[in-house]
Parts: structure tokens; sequence; C-alpha cells
């Protein structure tokens, strides 16, 4: 069956600025499954899972009072090279994908929307069904 198509068929644009504002401000949580968090303890050396809260929907990571991710210090991810499926894959997020109208909304939030790499169809889906997964798996 044809793929349907959609408003990002020939690809859009996105390159990470590192600009942090995914990771830091309003409240919001980074859900992470079993194999992450131990991942994370292994890198960071944490024993303890101090750096977890209990949600509805599982595990996130915690935030600082200012509502910044507890891994996010001077402008950098503390645990870039192995962060969450739930940050990898933004912004190919179901919700910013699901119309152009909500990229556009997205792209109010992140300025690395419309610059930099070229990312194909495929490359978007494949991204996508790897956030689909992890919702799936909630
Ligand atoms: S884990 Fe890293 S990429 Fe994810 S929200 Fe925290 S600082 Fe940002």
């Amino acid at each position: 069956m044809p793929e349907p198509n959609t408003f990002f068929d020939q690809g859009v644009k996105f390159e990470c600025t590192q600009c942090g504002l995914c990771c830091t401000g309003e409240a919001g949580q980074v859900l992470v499954n079993q194999q992450e968090i131990e991942q994370i303890k292994r890198v960071t050396g944490w024993l303890s899972e101090e750096f977890l809260r209990d949600v509805p929907d599982g595990k996130s990571l915690i935030e600082r009072d200012n509502g910044d991710c507890i891994f996010f210090e001077e402008r950098r991810c503390l645990i870039h090279s192995i962060k969450p499926t739930q940050c990898r894959t933004y912004p190919f997020w179901v919700r910013n994908l699901r119309s152009e109208a909500a990229w556009q909304k997205a792209s109010e939030d992140c300025e690395g929307i419309g610059r930099g790499k070229q990312y194909s169809k495929e490359e978007i889906l494949t991204i996508l069904g790897e956030e689909i997964d992890r919702l799936d798996a909630e």
C-alpha cells in the first residue's frame, strides 16, 4: 500500500542549535524506560535513582525548581550521548508532525526547525517510528 502524502514528503530541515529550550523552562516530563535508567546510572555512576520521579505514565527525569532538566548544565545535556528516546526523537514527535500547522507551531519553541540538515521523509518516518514505539511501551 502506498504511503499517504504528508506535508513532509519533500523532507524538512532541522538542526539542534543546543539552545536548551526543550530542556528548560516550564514543568514537563522526560519519560525513561528501565533500559534507559540503567544506562544513565552506568554513565553517570549514580547508584541511586534519585534523578527519577514517578509520574502517571511511568518514570520521568526530575527537574530543578526552575523547571530545567536535572541533566541540563552549562547549556548542554550531561548525558547527550545516551539521552532518552523522548529527547533524541524531538522534534519529530507525533503531535508535531500531524500537520504542517503543528510543525509551524513547534517551530515557535524550537529555533532548530527550518535550519540545517535536510531530513528526508524516510528518515522522519524512522524517527517517528521510534517515538511511536516508545509511546506504545508506556
Ligand atoms: S536528558 Fe538531556 S536532552 Fe533530555 S531534557 Fe534532559 S538535558 Fe535535555
